[in-house]
């Protein structure tokens, strides 16, 4: 199931009374289309006479891009609630997945038979979901070594970078040959785009299943 504002509200309603002894204030709540993360709780960092961080200003976002099951988008709500509960409460023990975290959620997984994890891991098939799926024109590099593997390269479509990328590899000495292309397959989405002097070894039937046949010189 995909999130929406009105069922993460509830969820959080639910949550807070549940197991956080209904101590959480609410917080502005929003669904976006984010792909860097499944949820993540916001705040700003001021700093008190003593010295010590305070956090306010929290904000819940949960993204809507991958289709999760109920428990998983629940176990994802949960997990930045606890984020939240220790940017309030216990500050010192902020941030990120510190003793205290890990605490809270093993006795939340252990009290309500929940499966919050540190991190989330996705499935393949999540992944697939999660990468842009809008077509974009690249130039694709495609990189043979001296010693016999190809890889690729998804370089910006400008002349310049272009010839950067091949100056630059063949001044290596490593790179036999260089061949780009030109497509707008969104395959090659997944790869960051720039003039770096770095080569991507996928696997090569699936490399020629998604370069065109004709070279771009
Ligand atoms: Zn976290």
């Amino acid at each position: 199931m995909k999130a929406d504002i009105a069922y993460v509200q509830e969820k959080f309603r639910e949550f807070n009374v549940k197991m956080f002894d209904g101590k959480l204030p609410e917080l502005p709540i929003s669904v976006t289309n984010a792909k860097s993360y499944l949820g993540v709780c916001l705040y700003r960092t001021r700093f008190k006479w003593n010295g010590k961080p305070e956090y306010y200003d929290f904000k819940l976002r949960i993204s809507r891009r991958i289709d999760l099951s109920q428990d998983e988008l629940d176990d994802t709500i949960i997990h930045e609630m606890i984020h939240y509960w220790i940017g309030l409460f216990s500050p010192a023990d902020m941030p990120g997945h510190s003793p205290l975290f890990r605490k809270m959620m093993a006795d939340i997984n252990q009290r309500f038979g929940r499966n919050i994890r540190v991190s989330h891991r996705l499935s393949a098939e999540q992944l697939e979901q999660a990468i842009d799926n809008r077509p974009k024109k690249h130039v694709v590099a495609r990189v043979v070594l001296k010693d016999g593997r190809t890889g690729i390269k998804v370089i910006p479509c400008m002349e310049r970078h272009i010839r950067r990328y091949r100056r630059g590899m063949m001044a290596s000495g490593i790179v036999s040959s260089i061949e780009f292309y030109q497509t707008t397959d969104p395959f090659f989405n997944r790869f960051p785009s720039s003039s770096a002097f770095k080569v991507y070894f996928v696997d090569l039937a699936e490399i020629s299943a998604h370069l065109p046949d004709k070279s771009e010189g």
